[in-house]
């Protein structure tokens, strides 16, 4: 595998600006990197981009990721320029205080922040003992009026995102604001990439959907799969690793270092037994690790997508990432790249069942 061609990509990838609804940014980077790959490419009016690769079987094929991350919005803004904001997507409040956060205006301009944070000597016992609500802490963008806010670009609505970028923690381990679900972009672009290549065959018509709006109730990949109409669907994630201190074992719904993460059932959707059979088997075929997803953590497009027409068989196959829903997530490496040598197996086998 090309792996500087990959890490460089997520690593654009895990840095674009995406809340939900408004991942322009990252859509362009897909664009730019799969058109030369795909006959037909288009945003629909949600914002989900997607790309169609034809075949000859007649049979559709869904592929998806979403490409919106948690982020926050502003709702509010006084009199000296300070902005409150409603979160988007699942966030744990105890995660602002002390952050940089980068904003972008209503004329798609950047402009920075940080989540101001009170010093101890300053809180009440109350405050101390039971933390503080999203809804009152504030971002502090430097300026000391709402006419100077104003100057800034900065208006009610303007979408917000943590500000941390990706680096290398240590050989084979990447630490990203986004792997969820910018690897599982990468994931869907590998793919897509493979089938270019002549590496993946299949028969089948192969719909890639870059959803919108993953993060805030699986909004975008239901509409984008009654477009599609697909016989079959597979959703690529980017999920909660959690062997880490302080969660036991019966309760890690995922683990790092033990490969792609087949989901059984979540609570959006329960697989259907042949999804995960297949899925299991090609894994073994190959000898790649893999693990199941403990059920039932977490929910995926393969939730909305399933319940998409007249209902749709789907699954989802994700790579596991430590610390997702907050402002630093990690991928080591080989999971990676043993998820992409899974899901072309998969993808050149799913039509046993569709
Ligand atoms: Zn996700």
């Amino acid at each position: 595998m090309e792996r500087t061609y990959y890490v460089s990509l997520l690593e654009k990838l895990s840095n674009a600006f995406g809340p939900s609804n408004f991942e322009d940014d990252v859509r362009e980077i897909i664009s730019e990197v799969i058109r030369p790959w795909v006959k037909e490419l288009h945003t629909d009016s949600l914002g989900n981009l997607i790309a169609l690769r034809p075949g000859k079987n007649g049979k559709r094929l869904m592929l998806d990721a979403h490409t919106d991350e948690i982020g926050m919005m502003v709702r509010h803004i006084d009199a000296r320029g300070f902005l409150r904001f409603a979160t988007i997507g699942g966030w744990d409040d105890r995660m602002f205080p002390g952050h940089r956060v980068t904003l972008k205006s209503r004329r798609g301009h950047f402009y920075y922040g940080i989540v101001g944070m009170a010093p101890p000597h300053v809180l009440s016992p109350a405050q101390k003992e039971k933390g503080i609500a999203a809804e009152d802490y504030f971002i502090d963008i430097g300026v000391n009026s709402a006419e100077e806010a104003a100057e800034l670009g900065a208006s009610v609505g303007d979408p917000a995102t943590l500000a941390y970028p990706f680096r290398e923690l240590k050989q084979d381990v990447y630490v990203g604001k986004a792997f969820d679900d910018r690897v599982g972009c990468l994931t869907l672009i590998g793919l897509l990439k493979a089938m270019h290549d002549g590496e993946l065959k299949t028969d089948m018509d192969v719909y890639a959907n870059f959803a919108t709006s993953e993060e805030i109730g699986l909004r975008g990949a239901g509409p984008a799969a009654f477009g599609i109409d697909p016989h079959v669907a597979i959703a690529f994630e980017g999920t909660i690793g959690s062997d880490f201190p302080g969660v036991p074992e019966e309760k890690r719904p995922c683990a790092q270092r033990k490969g792609p993460v087949i989901t059984i059932a979540d609570k959006s959707v329960m697989v259907p037994r042949r999804m995960v059979d297949l899925m299991t088997n090609c894994a073994q075929e190959l000898g790649v690790p893999y693990q199941y997803k403990m059920p039932v953590y977490g929910g995926t497009n393969a939730g909305s997508i399933h319940q998409a027409r007249a209902g749709i068989l789907a699954g989802c196959i994700a790579t596991p990432c430590r610390y997702i829903h907050s402002p630093n997530t990690t991928l080591y490496w080989p999971d990676f790249e043993n998820t992409l040598t899974l899901a072309k197996r998969v993808v050149e086998r799913i039509h046993e069942i569709a």
